[in-house]
């Protein structure tokens, strides 16, 4: 169904009509690109045969830019404009950045929602560097392909939360690349490796990257990915290990004065040596200091895997804690997904594997599983497998609830949430006596009914006749793995329920999720102020309707028609400020509803007393002490 939209708009395929589609892993070191073709995934190279596409992008004084390896090899005589990393910046604040900001050797300035980098072109938003990189990939494939790309899968980690999904968007929207979903990274590698063919089963999917370190557990039930927690360590990557090489080299010359020149070729020929240190026991390492100091070195295995075992630890505590969070054992795992060019290092994998107690799933390229995955999954979503005639969905795109008084949207199933998903509140009737409620389901992010798409309606009847508040009703939304909603409504006391299942036959397009998005956070304080406005709307509405049946009741007995004219005039005064529409009004509301309830406090006291009399009638002091 729409929001769960099952074919993409503009994508039912004609027999036979292949359509070009991509996954996109756009990685914090290295980005990779890969398709479908001949009906395998496999991931594309550039012309000279080079899979891996470093995640770099170079700024010129002419406007002009450099991407990949040429910016790379820019990075030492050029760090100021060339941007590496940028991912770690995607949807983020100089707040959200903490310390990260002063650790990088280019300049980020503070601007309204995410930050910039300063550069020799001008200021810069990781989006436009993020729009680089996709750009440069796009071209790639293209070429290589021989046609435009109807759409991409890009793959996202899974701790990104809105804001960084969103900025990730926008990145490829600016790269001319329709986006036919954003995918969880584990989800991707676990999809690589066929793990969505088993009917069920656990998996933690460990990634250790250039910089980053993530492991996640995932759930696949009924065809469906759940992500059941995530940990790890931002700071903590391949790069870390290279680090430790480097500090290892400048120790066995302690003599040597490095300059900062130096230190970049230690780095250079410690990541050369650790790399080496995969495939053969012992790496040598030779190169020549600035001074003319000779540097010759041997590097064994068992020197390297002692000098980093800090590292691989810490790695290894992270995934204890997704697993203490997934409320999990390691005997619980089915299988074990290595993930990021770092994993190739053998002391990770023997690490791994007796942390499992099983030899993790290394056939595939670690450096390509998650583009390999996003490829398969975009050329099913671009309508290329004749036997899914519809798709399963990993997370529901917008908030799904149900309108409450004053026109408000409570949300009920928050977006992003991973399906299938089922979600209840509770809810109460506003007028004494009301026996029915109207349910109407919304779609979307904002606090007002009118600013949400209305997906369906229904009543539920036959609601015993309560005072108001009295009556629960329990509001169920569930979707499925086939995306389809239903909506259920019972009240709890009589047990009456009705149920709705809601197919829209239309879907939103991603333009339109993202517009809605958009505005959700632009208007995200106008909205704060009308949902108050609406409440105390409702409050106001609700003290009326109280005093009005008291009066009723009691008025003629226990009030002087002088009493009765000073209640009824705070009353039509509240009733003033309700229909007046103004900068003020909640305050207005607040003092009017205030002056009621001082005007009818006597009159309160007066009915608590008149009660208390009528249930003592004709009771014997002992059933009082019972
Ligand atoms: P990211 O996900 O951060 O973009 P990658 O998955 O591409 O990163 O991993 C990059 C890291 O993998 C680098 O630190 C690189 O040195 C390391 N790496 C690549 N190949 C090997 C190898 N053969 N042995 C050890 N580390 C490797
Ligand atoms: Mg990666």
């Amino acid at each position: 169904m729409a929001l769960l939209q099952i074919s993409e708009p503009g994508l039912s395929t004609a027999p036979h009509e292949h359509r070009l589609a991509a996954g996109i892993d756009l990685g914090t070191t290295n980005s990779l690109i890969a398709s479908v073709v001949s009906g395998a995934a496999s991931v594309l190279s550039d012309t000279q045969n080079r899979r891996l596409f470093p995640s770099v992008v170079r700024f010129l004084e002419d406007g002009g830019t450099e991407t990949g390896h040429a910016a790379l090899s820019s990075q030492h005589h050029d760090a100021p404009n060339t941007i590496a990393s940028a991912k770690r910046l995607m949807g983020r604040t100089l707040n959200d950045l903490n310390g990260l900001a002063t650790s990088l050797p280019y300049q980020l300035i503070d601007a309204p929602g995410m930050v910039k980098i300063r550069t020799i072109a001008g200021d810069k938003s990781p989006v436009e560097i993020a729009a680089e990189i996709l750009t440069t990939l796009k071209n790639r494939a293209e070429a290589s392909l021989g046609g435009p790309l109807t759409g991409v899968v890009i793959t996202v980690p899974a701790y990104f939360d809105d804001a960084q999904r969103q900025a990730t968007r926008d990145a490829a929207r600016l790269a001319g690349l329709q986006v036919l979903r954003l995918l969880n990274e584990p989800t991707a590698a676990a999809i690589a490796y066929g793990l969505d063919q088993a009917i069920q089963g656990t998996y933690a999917i460990y990634d250790l990257g250039g910089g980053t370190f993530d492991i996640s557990i995932l759930r696949l039930s009924q065809g469906v990915f759940e992500v059941l927690s995530t940990h790890g360590d931002a700071a903590l990557g391949g790069d870390d290990f290279d680090r430790r090489i480097a500090d290892w080299i400048s120790q066995q010359c302690p003599s040597a004065n490095l300059s900062i020149s130096d230190r970049q070729q230690l780095l250079h020929h410690a990541k050369n040596a650790k790399e080496y240190l995969s495939d053969t026991d012992i790496a040598p390492i030779a190169f020549e200091l600035s001074d003319g100091t000779n540097i010759r070195l041997q590097l064994d295995r068992a020197t390297f895997w002692r000098i980093s075992n800090e590292l691989l630890n810490r790695t290894l505590k992270s995934t204890r804690q997704a697993l203490r969070d997934a409320k999990l054992t390691n005997q619980d795992i089915d299988g074990v997904v290595l993930v990021g060019g770092a994993t190739r290092m053998p002391h990770i994998r023997e690490a791994v594997a007796t942390f499992f107690g099983r030899p993790p799933l290394t056939n595939l390229d670690p450096d390509a599983v998650v583009a390999l995955g996003a490829a398969i999954q975009a050329n099913v979503l671009a309508g290329n497998r004749g036997d899914h005639d519809w798709l399963l969905l990993d997370v529901n795109p917008l908030s799904l609830g149900i309108e409450t008084m004053g026109g408000l949207v409570e949300k009920i199933i928050p977006r992003n949430s991973s399906l299938p998903i089922a979600m209840a509140q509770e809810f109460t009737t506003f007028r004494d006596g009301q026996t029915a409620m109207s349910i109407h389901i919304l779609q979307g992010e904002r606090e007002l009914v009118s600013d949400c798409r209305s997906l369906a309606r229904f009543t539920l009847h036959g609601i015993p006749a309560m005072n108001a508040g009295a009556a629960r009703i329990r509001v169920t939304l569930q979707i499925d793995t086939d995306g389809l909603l239903s909506v259920s409504a019972r009240e709890l006391t009589s047990g009456i329920e009705s149920a709705i299942t809601v197919k829209p036959s239309y879907g939103l397009d991603d333009a339109q999720i993202a517009r809605m998005l958009t505005e959700a956070q632009n208007k995200a304080g106008d909205d704060m102020r009308m949902r108050m406005l609406r409440e105390t709307q409702v409050d106001a509405r609700r003290l009326l309707d109280a005093t009005e049946a008291a009066l009723a009741q009691d008025g003629k007995t226990l009030l002087n028609p002088a009493e009765l004219n000073a209640i009824r005039q705070c009353m039509h005064h509240l009733v003033d400020v309700i229909e007046t529409e103004g900068v003020n009004q909640i305050e207005a509301l607040r003092q009017a509803s205030e002056t009621l309830n001082q005007a009818t406090q006597e009159f309160a006291a007066r009915r608590m007393n008149h009660a208390i009399q009528h249930a003592l009638t004709g009771k014997s002091l002992e059933h009082l002490a019972l």
